[in-house]
């Protein structure tokens, strides 16, 4: 176990009932961010129940800042170090991200798991910088396709929230955001249907309740794979689903809106 005190878990409660996160991954330019941004800020103003989280290229986070400084909208990075400083070259470290008005963090995103080889012990160590840092931790757990179909899709995420609880303990999930990402439905047109995200919703929050209850009514569990405009209003119905995470339609500003605007509508 780390020598984390739980006493030093951010307090502050999320009283937004759902969140919307755009994960822009590795899209755009100042040009078109600029653009893109303009028109978050024109669309999403109205929001009053939800909490819309941007999470751009590290290069880009200035550029939020400066735009979305005096809006209702949050922004973020889409990763970050395991260590806190040091000769680690070509890495970011939370502190850095605060120094950018950063206020969450992905961790875990299945596509740096598969290509740079994550292992969950990494993740772990990242999540726990995340917290030391007062950022909230935006954690992807999923499965693929084999292993739904194999039914072990229970096992696979468990295993998951293992590593960090092993490292600190459930309480560390308070205030932070868990995102069921089943690897099978990102930017593959196909999102898990709601009793799909409703069975996984349920199992990771009995899962965290069963260990800290008080964690688990901190913690957000948001659903994301292919959300679009017309799955999210049944999607964000679900009990659990806290909002989603969103890759491709958070690069199309109409098609965000409505994402939003269903979140909105559903709290
Ligand atoms: C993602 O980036 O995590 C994601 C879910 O992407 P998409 O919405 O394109 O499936």
């Amino acid at each position: 176990m780390s020598q984390f005190a739980p006493q030093s878990l951010a307090k502050k409660p999320m009283l937004v009932k759902k969140i919307v996160v755009a994960n822009w991954k590795m899209h755009g330019n100042l040009k078109q961010n600029q653009a893109l941004l303009a028109d978050y800020v024109a669309l999403l103003s109205d929001l009053k129940q939800s909490q819309v989280v941007v999470c751009a290229p590290y290069p880009y986070l200035a550029q939020l800042q400066s735009l979305l400084q005096h809006t209702n909208i949050a922004w973020g990075a889409q990763n970050l170090a395991k260590n806190a400083e040091g000769a680690f070259t070509g890495e970011v470290s939370a502190a850095m991200l605060k120094d950018f008005g950063c206020q969450y963090v992905i961790i875990g995103h299945s596509e740096r798991a598969t290509a740079y080889c994550e292992s969950d012990e990494n993740i772990a160590q990242k999540f726990l910088q995340a917290k030391q840092h007062g950022l909230t931790p935006i954690l992807c757990v999923g499965e693929t396709l084999i292993e739904r179909e194999a039914g072990v899709m229970e096992l696979v995420v468990g295993k998951q929230l293992d590593t960090i609880i092993k490292l600190h303990s459930a309480a560390i999930f308070a205030d932070s955001i868990i995102s069921y990402e089943p690897i099978w439905a990102i930017g593959t047109g196909l999102a898990a249907t709601p009793e799909q995200a409703k069975a996984m919703h349920k199992f990771i929050h009995h899962k965290i309740a069963s260990l800290d209850k008080d964690a688990a009514s901190r913690l957000k569990i948001l659903y994301g794979g292919s959300v679009n405009p017309q799955n999210a209003v049944q999607l964000f119905a679900v009990q659990n689903i806290d909002g989603g995470l969103v890759g491709k339609c958070s690069l199309e500003s109409q098609a965000f809106e409505k994402i939003c605007i269903a979140a909105e509508l559903a709290t």
